[in-house]
């Protein structure tokens, strides 16, 4: 970073040079591609990108060990932990004791949502829970035209997995934090979390997802998993250990509208999904974030669509039904008009590209 010109006033430096090695413990020389994605997390306001990005392509990774070789597992990495009130348990039962018998106790995984809790609210739970340790939750696989997502599966995993089953909600992912958020974040942790504008929650609405409680003591479909804003069909002594979620193979659709493209907040989100027959709709999935409590789907919408054609005309007045179904609140992200015209536009934004005259289209009915 140096020798390249890459650190100045040095604030961003340690960041930078972090994320990097990061990079670094899977390959040993990097693409311009895989900088730039890597380093998305990171901003530096001296120098500008093109020396950090410059000093990450000079760096030959073979000449340093990577940081799993320097820092192997211990023989007892394995074991249950218990530090005062914060518990790290090897098996399931031991985890589901502990939050029964320590009220209020707040799981933590990656952190990502609980440690802004704690760094901006000064959020300090009662008892916290680990649930890293348990390594029947690490899974993820595909079964039955459906994927399983154990608790432990990181928003990157995850995002990998993905990358070719449901290549829709992927380019949703990669838009998705930072890399260091989602090598940490998980996607139980996302949906748990309970965010009326968590940006997975959407698609697992119009895909039906099930969440599978202890084990498979419960499973809870998530549209019922939301009672209100943060509140959720959870006992005291459960633990969200996966969740099944659904390959959408009809025509599906998803928006992320943010005020930047990369790294930001969204004001609101939507999963458009229709089953098709020609040119009919036979049925309608709809589901918006960012306009109610919890995300949510627009049943009367829905029902509008179902047995139409796929006309502009349609979705123009599915639009303004759908305006008419949701009370959206205003918010440092947009204000409650904003959200009511983007409700409305994106029907008709998902014809234009779903049905709408393409160049290869319209050369067709030429
Ligand atoms: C810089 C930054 C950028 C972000 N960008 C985005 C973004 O683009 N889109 C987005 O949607 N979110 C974003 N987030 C939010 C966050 O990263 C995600 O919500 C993430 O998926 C949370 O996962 P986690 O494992 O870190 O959860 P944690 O913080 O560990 O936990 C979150 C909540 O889930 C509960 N929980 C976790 N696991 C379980 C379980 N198994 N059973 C029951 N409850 C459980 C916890 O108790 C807690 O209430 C961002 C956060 C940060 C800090």
């Amino acid at each position: 970073m140096v020798q390249c010109h890459g650190a100045q006033c040095g604030y961003c430096t340690p960041g930078f040079v972090v994320a990097m090695a990061g990079m670094f413990e899977s390959c040993d020389r990097v693409t311009e591609k895989q900088v730039r994605d890597g380093l998305t997390g990171n901003l530096c306001r001296c120098t500008g990108y093109e020396p950090i990005i410059k000093a990450a392509l000079a760096v030959d990774g073979s000449a340093s060990p990577k940081m799993r070789d320097r820092y192997p597992t211990l023989p007892d990495a394995d074991d249950s932990v218990t530090v005062g009130n914060f518990a790290a348990p090897a098996t399931l039962d031991e985890a589901i004791a502990f939050k029964r018998d320590h009220p209020g106790c707040t799981i933590v995984q990656g952190g990502t949502d609980v440690g802004v809790w704690v760094n901006k609210r000064n959020y300090a739970a009662p008892a916290m829970l680990s649930l890293s340790k348990i390594a029947s939750l690490n899974e993820i696989r595909e079964e039955d035209s459906a994927i399983v997502v154990g608790a432990n599966t990181s928003l990157a995993d995850f995002e990998t997995f993905i990358t070719d089953r449901i290549p829709e909600l992927a380019r949703i992912m990669a838009i998705f934090g930072s890399p260091q958020i989602k090598n940490a974040g998980t996607l139980v942790g996302n949906i748990a979390n309970g965010s009326p504008i968590g940006d997975t929650i959407p698609y697992l609405f119009v895909a039906g997802a099930v969440l599978e409680m202890n084990d498979g003591t419960r499973t809870v479909p998530i549209d019922r998993f939301y009672l209100g804003y943060r509140k959720f069909d959870l006992q005291p002594d459960e633990i969200i250990t996966r969740v099944r979620i659904g390959i959408v193979r009809d025509t599906l659709k998803l928006y992320k509208v943010s005020r930047r493209k990369d790294l930001d907040i969204s004001a609101f989100t939507a999963a458009i999904r229709l089953a098709m027959t020609g040119d009919r709709i036979d049925r309608a999935g709809i589901a918006y974030g960012g306009v109610a409590p919890t995300v949510i789907r627009l049943p009367r919408t829905e029902a509008f669509l179902a047995g139409k054609s796929a006309t502009l005309d349609t979705f123009e007045h599915a639009g303004r039904i759908a305006r008419d179904e949701i009370k959206p609140i205003s918010d440092v992200r947009g204000s409650a008009d904003y959200r009511l015209q983007l409700a409305e536009n994106i029907m008709a934004k998902f014809w234009y590209e779903v049905f709408g005259e393409t160049p290869a289209r319209r050369l067709a009915h030429a």
